[in-house]
């Protein structure tokens, strides 16, 4: 709910009628641009409902809306959220490309993926550490010593990273390596490490889970926001549906209904959308049509040879290809690549 506060109410009484809300268990959010008189209020349904705002003497008026979300919501923060990925802005105005392999092999295989992305104009890199495999048996990523190589292909490229966190404790070694924090979509809801993702001061690129609503993706990001971290960017990866023609189906009805419900910046990944490297294209495009702020694309330099993904990984040419032909969509959308 949010509530709107009688404009007589002078700064002291405010503070304290807020301060008698979060004694009981209720958290007031001032909604931006309003002069401090317009609230979201979140908390237990049950204490929302015993207020009875509607009668209170300081109140104008009470707006009953059904998001359980607040921090995440435009009714909150109805301007763009822009988020600082080293020196890349991520949800202005200039639609931004993190391109790489899915996961971090060797020197030599980063390296030509990191060089033939810069070339073509990606403004990150991505590449995972820490690999989130469906079989134990699979290859798991380098974990530290894969850390290294992407700072130092950061450094060598001035590409941020973004980098997969798989368990809190890894923390401390993603530290001055990393641009952001990539939750990966299965563990969309794992709330411990959402809040130490939260806590870390990173931005944090928070994938869809597989099976997740758009509303407990939003929810998912509210834990990271609730911890102070405001830099919070959303990725649509496709979802599990009984289509089986590819791998997942990219959901782009989420990208255009979170633009319109939520001031966070939202990316599009569709080599995970689709697991196909031939499909990564068209919804490349799609995605800008519907608003993406940016993509997030797997390249390998030899796809077929790639120890994860391989399917659905770009050749640096395939990639390079694809940037030439998203120029003309990306400035049909308004935007600069
Ligand atoms: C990845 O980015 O390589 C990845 C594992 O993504 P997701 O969590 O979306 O499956
Ligand atoms: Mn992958």
């Amino acid at each position: 709910m949010f509530f709107v506060l009688k404009p007589e109410v002078d700064p002291k009484t405010r503070d304290r009628f807020l301060e008698e809300l979060r004694a009981k268990d209720l958290t007031p959010l001032a909604v931006s641009g309003k002069g401090g008189r317009v609230y979201g209020l979140v908390g237990p349904s049950s204490v929302l409902e015993s207020l009875a705002l509607d009668r209170h003497p300081l109140i104008e008026e009470v707006i009953r809306d059904s998001a359980p979300y607040k921090r995440a919501s435009r009714a909150m923060h109805p301007d763009d959220t822009v988020v600082p990925v080293g020196p890349v802005r991520i949800g202005g105005e200039r639609f931004v490309v993190i391109a790489g392999p899915c996961a971090v092999e060797s020197e030599a295989q980063l390296e030509a993926a990191a060089a033939a992305v810069k070339a073509a104009g990606a403004v990150g890199l991505r590449g995972g550490a820490y690999k989130p495999r469906t079989s134990p048996y699979s290859f798991q990523g380098h974990g530290p010593e894969a850390l290294d190589l992407l700072a130092a292909a950061s450094d060598r490229h001035g590409l941020p990273v973004v980098t997969e966190l798989l368990d809190a404790t890894d923390l401390d070694l993603f530290r001055g390596k990393v641009g952001a924090l990539q939750i990966g979509a299965r563990n969309m809801q794992n709330y411990p490490l959402l809040r130490a993702a939260g806590r870390s001061g990173l931005p944090v690129v928070l994938k869809r889970g597989l099976s997740a609503t758009v509303e407990e993706l939003l929810l998912a990001a509210e834990y990271i926001l609730n911890e102070g971290n405001p830099n919070v960017i959303l990725c649509e990866r496709g979802i599990r549906t009984f289509e089986t023609s590819t791998r997942n189906t990219l959901d782009l009805n989420s990208v255009a209904w979170l633009k319109l419900h939520t001031h966070l910046p939202v990316l599009l990944d569709p080599s995970h959308g689709t697991g196909l490297a031939e499909l990564v294209a068209p919804l490349a495009k799609a995605g800008v049509a519907v608003g993406a702020d940016g993509l997030i694309i797997e390249v390998h330099p030899a796809p077929a040879e790639a120890l994860s993904d391989g399917r659905q990984s770009l050749s640096p040419d395939t990639f390079a290809q694809l940037m030439r032909e998203l120029a003309p969509f990306v400035e049909a959308a308004g935007r600069s690549l």
